[in-house]
Order: C-alpha cells, then sequence, then structure tokens
C-alpha cells in the first residue's frame, strides 16, 4: 500500500467529471487500499478518487470521527436517488482545499445507492454526519468543490488567498 498525493484547488482535474467504473479487479482493489490509507494518513472522514488523480467513480469513507476500528466503506458508482430537508453542514472541509472551512447547506438526509468494492448492488440511508459525506465526495464526482456551494463573495476571498500564497512559494 502506499500514501497517494492529494490533488489541490486550484487543480483543474479536480474539475473534470468522472467515468464509471466497469471493471472490478485487483487493480481497482489495490486503488481502494491506497485511497484507505492516504485517507487515515491525511486525515479525513472521505476521499473521491479524483482528489488522487483518477477520473472514476469511487468513493471511500469513515464517518466514525474517531476512526478507532479503521472500518471504511467503498462506493462505486454512488448516485443519491432521494434527498430530504436541509440542513446546514458547519465548518465543512475538504482535503483538497486546505486552509478553509465554510458551513454549507445540504440535505438533511439521503439515499444513496451504488456498487460495493466487490460489484455489489448497495444502498445506504443516510442523515447526519454521514450524509453530509456522501453528499460532499459525491459532488466530487461531478467535478463540484463544496467552495462551490457557497457565496461567490467567499470563495473568490479564498481563492485570492490561495493565488497569493502560490505566487510566494
Ligand atoms: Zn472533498
Amino acid at each position: 500500500m502506499s500514501i497517494l498525493d492529494i490533488l489541490t484547488f486550484p487543480d483543474r482535474f479536480l474539475l473534470n467529471p468522472t467515468r464509471p467504473i466497469e471493471n472490478v479487479d485487483g487493480d481497482l482493489q489495490n486503488r481502494i487500499n491506497d485511497m484507505a490509507e492516504t485517507m487515515y494518513a491525511a486525515p479525513g472522514v472521505g476521499l473521491a478518487a479524483i482528489q488522487v488523480g483518477i477520473d472514476q467513480s469511487l468513493i471511500i469513507f469513515d464517518a466514525d470521527t474517531e476512526q478507532k476500528n479503521g472500518v471504511y466503506r467503498v462506493l462505486l458508482n454512488p448516485k443519491i436517488v432521494e434527498s430530504h430537508g436541509e440542513i446546514i453542514s458547519e465548518d465543512e472541509g475538504c482535503l483538497s482545499v486546505p486552509d478553509f472551512r465554510s458551513n454549507v447547506r445540504r440535505a438533511r438526509s439521503v439515499l444513496v445507492e451504488g456498487l460495493d468494492r466487490d460489484g455489489n448492488p448497495v444502498s445506504i440511508e443516510a442523515d447526519g454526519l454521514l450524509s453530509i459525506v456522501l453528499q460532499h465526495e459525491i459532488d466530487h464526482l461531478q467535478g463540484k468543490l463544496f467552495i462551490d456551494r457557497i457565496s461567490s463573495l467567499k470563495r473568490n476571498l479564498y481563492r485570492k488567498r490561495i493565488q497569493k500564497s502560490l505566487n510566494k512559494s
């Protein structure tokens, strides 16, 4: 296993839409293992393949904030098929958006369908942190970052700050 580099804003690769996974093979399992190691090392509660330079529809997550068990879940080709209510996700952050957090408006609960790492169909009903994590990671698969869901004023301030620090280095 190895820890992968996480792409960060404003890397344009993060804006790519992803392709559905068609082959559940050993390569995929290795990729998933590497992503898990990367997520726990960061640490983060979720990771989408696009964040490590793979434009495939694949996410992993472990919404247990203490992550004591190291038990994560995998979804291939996940889709939100139902969403209900509204909630403010407080101080949401992203491994690809360093040094920035913001409140984000999210659905309170979602029903997500996809495949597990062996290619078996699964559906997950989620609310609370898990619901937010799933929405956040599935956004990544459509080339969307959480800063696309905040005001353009806030987003532009962040962009300027990042641009400034890039110019310095
Ligand atoms: Zn993210």
